[in-house]
């Protein structure tokens, strides 16, 4: 069943993989949420997981972190999983900084690893009821 909840999927390239399999094990709960995700990250999940409806946005680097974080200050996303790559550099930082401080203007929850994605996933299931 469609809600109109929606999380925001991100992972760097190192945590793309994990992704895929935090997709795949939490789809059922997942399917609950309309989703939102950077372009590859959103390919991965779509591939991971044929059955759920993910809108792919730009590549983070290309503009997607900004999409998402846009779609957090007008209200459309309330909730982001984020799983960041903390021993690579990357060329879009001031991006992942502007979106990670909007989830804290907005005080949304936002989960940048899979050990924190794992109480989200749980309050999730929790909303659904
Ligand atoms: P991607 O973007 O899903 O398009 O790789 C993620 C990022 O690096 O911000």
């Amino acid at each position: 069943m469609a809600s109109e909840r929606c999380v925001a999927l991100i992972a760097h390239d190192e945590k793309k993989d994990d992704m895929a399999e935090f997709a795949r094990r939490n789809r059922q709960t997942l399917a609950n949420w309309r989703i939102v995700a950077t372009g590859t990250t959103g390919g991965r999940v779509q591939d991971a997981c044929p059955d759920l409806q993910v809108t792919r946005l730009k590549s983070g680097p290309l503009g997607g972190d900004q999409q998402i974080g846009a779609m957090i200050a007008t209200g459309e996303v309330q909730m982001l999983i984020f799983f960041v790559d903390p021993l690579t550099a990357m060329p879009h930082d001031v991006d992942v900084k502007a979106l990670m401080r909007l989830a804290i203007v907005y005080d949304i929850p936002m989960a940048l690893n899979l050990a924190t994605a794992g109480q989200l996933i749980d309050f999730m299931r929790s909303e659904r009821a």
